[in-house]
């Protein structure tokens, strides 16, 4: 249940009320708000004068529904504010990894003179195997946090575990959770202690309310600044890496009032497919995509079928923006 309390609460009763429930207390739009889990239907007779709104629900999906409020949420990625009336699509590009300060200053110059504003490159990278490479940590950070000051880009990139968070808020806009990290305790209570936008990708496993009951730990802890990512299931089928699931971005849209980014380039696994599955994206009417793009994919350290080449990526951004605008959307 979620409950708005009457402006006269003051902060001692807010605190015995919070305590009585066993609820989690947050203030948004300058209400004061209580949240008790889903099984609670009715308010307790004692408090109900005190009681401004209240909402009930069948599940744990309660902040992030659109029964609570039932319009996707405004977040600010630096300058770019996606949800809310925007309209915009912010077209996320970089490499899979920060590998040296060469690669990523010529991501940083192709996303400059494309017009885009935002940097994706992952420094603390989540392996499958001990033995690839797993990023660049500290030192990649430090690259990221350099072509953010030198060509005024936000950047995005990943923690791998709760202690990479406050790193990670020092020097980015967006915090990524990534798919195999999602389900991570530590990770999503410390991500609920900053206001910093946390991008929450969805697990390869993961069903739609486990997903978003992953963003309600971030949400009923305090950070109302969460972004969905979907970038695909892992499903029956070997020829394709995953299988994006357009179906659960459809329920979430319909659903959620959080902020949708597709990742096209992790369902796919391969760059040739990436531009037609961008398209299908965009036409969905979503807030971002995460697309990977690096200097010459052959070489990358990590994820190099999927990456696009820089033409490649500059060519898709013209069919982006036609489309978009076709359903009265612009790529940012
Ligand atoms: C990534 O974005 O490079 C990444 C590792 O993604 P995911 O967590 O979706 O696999
Ligand atoms: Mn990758």
């Amino acid at each position: 249940m979620i409950i708005h309390l009457k402006k006269e609460a003051d902060k001692e009763r807010i605190a015995e009320l919070q305590k009585s429930l066993n609820a989690f207390y947050i203030k948004r739009n300058g209400n004061d708000v209580l949240i008790t889990g889903s099984g609670m239907k009715q308010v307790p007779d004692d408090i109900q004068k005190e009681v401004q709104e209240f909402w009930v629900f069948d599940t744990d999906v309660q902040l992030a529904s659109k029964t609570y409020e039932n319009k996707t949420r405004e977040v600010k990625i630096g300058n770019v504010t996606i949800g809310g009336e925007s309209k915009s699509t912010i077209l996320i590009g970089g490499p899979c990894s920060v590998e040296s300060e060469e690669q990523i200053r010529e991501s940083s110059e192709l996303l400059k003179e494309m017009g885009l504003t935002t940097l994706r490159g992952g420094c603390y990278k989540p392996r499958t195997s001990p033995y690839s490479f797993q990023g660049l940590g500290l030192k990649g950070l430090k690259l990221l946090s350099k072509m953010r000051e030198e060509y005024g880009l936000n950047v995005i990139t990943e923690v791998r575990d709760a202690s990479h968070v406050q790193e990670v808020i020092e020097y980015s806009d967006v915090i990524q959770i990534g798919a195999k990290a999602m389900y991570d305790q530590g990770i999503l209570r410390a991500c609920a202690k900053t206001q910093k936008p946390v991008l929450i990708k969805r697990g390869f496993g993961t069903s739609l309310k486990e997903f978003v009951q992953a963003a309600e730990f971030v949400l009923s802890g305090g950070n109302p600044n969460v972004i969905l990512c979907e970038r695909g299931l892992r499903t029956f089928e070997t020829y394709t890496r995953f299988t994006l699931d357009l179906c659960g971005v459809a329920w979430l849209q319909e659903h959620t009032n959080l902020p949708i980014v597709l990742d096209p380039s992790h369902a796919m696994g391969y760059a040739y497919g990436v531009p037609n599955l961008a398209k299908a994206c965009t036409a969905m009417g979503i807030d971002g995509l995460l697309i990977e793009v690096h200097p010459d994919p052959s070489v990358a350290k990590s994820d190099a079928s999927q990456q696009l080449d820089h033409e490649q990526f500059r060519g898709l951004k013209g069919q982006l923006d036609s489309v978009a605008q076709s359903i009265g959307y612009q790529i940012v």
